[in-house]
């Protein structure tokens, strides 16, 4: 590789603030000796090596892009602005797990997990030495504790569905659980493997389409992690999160991908929050039934299309001649976004083999693509439940009905060609 390069941008324009080096520093060059490499797959944490994404030692960094997912542009927003130094390193003291995940054999298989960072929430633990010697490495994963309080579990007690036992749910209706936020971080070769293509192209299209925003996926190749500006996955464990990796203790699984509009403003055109309150549901009676349950949530809004898109689908369905039927579902999303799903489930197997899990005895979803994903991946599926049709809010039976047909699992009937002509969501003035 080059030398580091000096190449000197006139930066007088820039607010004073990220004026410090008196020019701009690319890092489309090495930044010479000092960066540990990373060994993906390697059998411990020492010889993986840790991930740095630090933006203030650049001759120390083993990554492209870095930490925060999406939100690495408000930091930046938030150093132009002058509100932080960019010289800021996170004081980690007491923010270390609340519960240990790992290691699993899975950890050390590069196949296996690629998307992201095993040993990200055992940065402490794993790495004492480069950390002393001043590394500035952050956890990609942390894990806590915490209380859910939702209408539909408190709703479900008073059903008698429901028993509070003071443990996983309290006579409120909080559930307890054990929460982690995993940022992506992506190992270029196993993602390209993934989606069969080779490095060299993932890498150019990622930097065609991001318009060029991080120079080095074409400019070196000697670095193989990348940490996307996207968003992440949050995962939450009802019961003891060490049942997991355990195959004798029954696990009830959803996993479940963003939508702002049912999941948190309750929006009726579709089966998201019914789903997932339900599949929580299902977890907190599995834990009362000696088992442990999951939800991992993924930031994959609209079928990772973004909600602008779906929002235009949206009105696309209910302006369309003949209204909104479910046998033009599909069609309406592919007109505008091109595709029907960008989602890829190829990447979502991989929270589940940081958890250490080779069985699901239940999969609380109808979706084929996960099921796939996950039966592809290695892991053991055991029964899948669907919604249940009380759960369906009426102006959904579009989606639900479109999916089933599609390939979507079902205990019920699969709707015909015909049947799908007839259903129809409401018009948008009402
Ligand atoms: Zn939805």
């Amino acid at each position: 590789m080059p030398a580091a390069s000096d190449s000197s941008v006139p930066a007088d324009s820039r607010p004073s603030a990220v004026r410090a080096p008196g020019h701009i520093r690319l890092t489309s060059h090495s930044g010479g000796a000092g960066a540990p490499p990373i060994t993906w797959g390697a059998p411990t944490a020492r010889e993986r090596g840790p991930v740095i994404a630090t933006t203030t030692d650049r001759a120390h960094r083993n990554v492209i892009g870095t930490h925060s997912g999406s939100y690495s542009v408000y930091r930046a927003l938030a150093v132009a602005s002058g509100a932080l130094s960019r010289e800021h390193r996170a004081d980690l003291t007491n923010t270390s797990p609340t519960d240990v995940v790992g290691p699993h054999p899975q950890w050390t298989d590069r196949n296996a997990i690629v998307s992201i960072d095993p040993w990200g929430a055992l940065v402490a633990e794993s790495f004492p030495e480069p950390l002393v010697a001043g590394y500035d490495i952050r956890p990609t994963i942390a894990i806590t504790k915490a209380h859910v309080i939702l209408p539909e579990i408190i709703d479900a007690i008073a059903q008698g569905r429901l028993q509070p036992d003071g443990e996983v749910l309290l006579p409120t209706g909080a559930a307890l659980v054990t929460k982690a936020a995993v940022e992506p971080v992506w190992w270029l070769p196993g993602i390209a493997d993934r989606f069969g293509c080779s490095d060299t192209e993932l890498r150019r299209v990622l930097f065609e389409e991001t318009g060029g925003m991080y120079p080095e996926l074409v400019t070196r190749p000697d670095l193989e992690v990348f940490l996307p500006p996207i968003g992440g996955q949050t995962v939450y464990i009802f019961g003891d999160p060490q049942g997991l990796s355990d195959p004798a203790v029954e696990l009830t699984a959803r996993v479940h991908d963003e939508c702002n509009g049912s999941d948190v403003f309750g929006s009726d055109i579709c089966t998201c929050r019914p789903y997932l309150t339900h599949a929580i549901e299902e977890c907190i009676q599995g834990v009362q039934r000696g088992g442990v349950g999951l939800v991992a949530y993924s930031r994959k809004e609209g079928r990772a299309l973004g909600e602008v898109t779906k929002f235009l689908v949206y009105n696309a369905r209910k302006r369309q001649v003949g209204g909104d039927t479910a046998d033009q579902y599909f069609a309406r999303t592919e007109c505008v976004a091109g595709v029907q799903d960008m989602r890829f489930q190829e990447l979502m197997p991989d929270v589940l083999h940081w958890l250490g899990i080779t069985r699901i005895d239940r999969l609380v979803s109808m979706s084929n693509m996960k099921y796939d994903a996950i039966t592809g991946s290695g892991i053991e599926v055991g029964e899948r439940v669907d919604i249940p049709p009380e759960l369906i809010p009426e102006d959904a039976r579009v989606e639900i009905d479109a999916k089933t047909a599609a390939g979507y699992f079902t205990s019920g009937a699969v709707p015909t060609t015909d049947d799908l002509r007839q259903v129809k969501g409401r018009g948008l003035r009402r």
